[in-house]
């Protein structure tokens, strides 16, 4: 069987898996630009007829862990319909990049519009492209930079990520002493039932505060409750919630172990986007929440709650991959669930964002352990 037989067989596998994105897992590199027709790389240029002929595998299976939960079986939570194939060890000859889309795109084998690629490379150096990874709280240049992150401890440098916003100045003393002075979660609950800070609560059914781990080292904020939320109280208990479930598992987080809210505390009518004067009204609750969780991740569900909560009208694409920060914490954008059940395409993003935030969130406590070391 020749090489473009094995690479038809190999998509109609996928196809027959239900997968609608080409994945190339455990594909040689050089097989598939051969596939496509592009040139071999300078280093097996020189050495092509010596070099043995990569092996087109079949798929492989793929192990249950955090770095490559299954795509197969959305039916299993342990397996996340999110996640990208293993990477199969693979380096690109080409440049120093490690997106097999972008080596082929150098190859000249893809249009640098193919839909399906992740987000390109962030613009602007990374922190340690501005040296700043040697330091505690080194300068660096970013996206947007009136408010960019400009120092970082040196645990969260070390990871080397491009850096996004820095935000959150208001102080919950300021915006309302008495949501500031609300000792625990459940008091907050109990301040948002009888809230009145907007006329939202005029036309939901039930308050929906948030819930989950009073100490939770990550924090999930959505946008608002839904219709599902409303009837129960509860945050993402819907289909884009069961879509969280699983995007939380994937990273070895149940819903248990997080805490789960949104920047609007009751649902707006025919879940339209929250109004300015919404969010600011609701805004204590939720700072509220931060300062007495101390979440070492607040992950950011959707543009609109990234955007509010970054104070930016930056887009998603732009947000996402970079650390921000929101009044100290660091904050990841992902995409919201309820997106990736209309465009399957961003399971994949949402997964490298997911992940981010995961790693973040063991380095932060790497970096508690050594403090705390004798
Ligand atoms: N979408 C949200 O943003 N929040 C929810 O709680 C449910 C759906």
């Amino acid at each position: 069987m020749d090489a473009k037989d094995r690479l038809r067989r190999y998509l109609e596998q996928r196809r027959e898996l239900g997968e609608s994105e080409l994945v190339l897992d455990s594909l040689s590199i050089e097989d598939v630009m051969k596939m496509v027709g592009a040139k071999p790389t300078a280093a097996k240029a020189t050495d092509a007829s010596a070099a043995p002929r990569a092996k087109l595998r079949e798929p492989a299976p793929v192990p249950r862990d955090a770095d490559a939960p299954s795509p197969d079986d959305p039916s299993d939570a342990s397996s996340m319909p999110l996640a990208p194939p293993p990477e199969p060890g693979v380096r690109f000859d080409r440049g120093a990049t490690t997106d097999w889309r972008e080596a082929l795109r150098n190859a000249g084998a893809m249009r640098p519009s193919d839909a399906s690629s992740p987000r390109p490379s962030a613009p602007g150096p990374t922190p340690s492209a501005a040296g700043a990874a040697k330091s505690d709280a080194a300068p660096v240049d970013h996206v947007v930079a009136d408010t960019a992150v400009k120092t970082l401890p040196a645990w969260l440098s070390a990871l080397e990520l491009p850096l996004g916003i820095e935000a959150g100045r208001l102080r919950v003393i300021d915006a309302a002493p008495e949501v500031a002075s609300l000792p625990t979660l459940e008091e907050i609950a109990v301040h948002v039932a009888s809230c009145t800070r907007c006329a939202l609560y005029k036309s939901a059914t039930h308050h929906v505060p948030g819930e989950g781990n009073s100490s939770a080292e990550l924090l999930c904020v959505g946008e608002a409750p839904g219709v599902d939320e409303d009837e129960q109280g509860r945050p993402f208990v819907g289909e884009s919630g069961q879509l969280l479930t699983k995007i939380l598992s994937a990273i070895q987080l149940s819903r248990e172990d997080v805490f789960i809210c949104n920047l609007l505390k009751h649902r707006p009518p025919g879940n339209r986007d929250p109004l300015p004067e919404e969010v600011v009204a609701c805004r204590p609750y939720l700072l509220r929440q931060i300062e007495l969780v101390r979440p070492r991740v607040i992950l950011a569900l959707g543009r609109f709650a990234a955007q509010t909560l970054l104070q930016t009208t930056t887009g998603i694409g732009e947000l996402r991959g970079r650390i921000h920060r929101f009044h100290g914490v660091p904050l990841i954008v992902t995409y919201h669930p309820a997106a990736l059940l209309r465009n399957e395409s961003w399971k994949r993003p949402t997964w490298e964002d997911v992940k981010l935030a995961r790693r973040i969130l063991d380095a932060s406590r790497s970096a508690s352990a050594d403090s705390t070391a004798p």
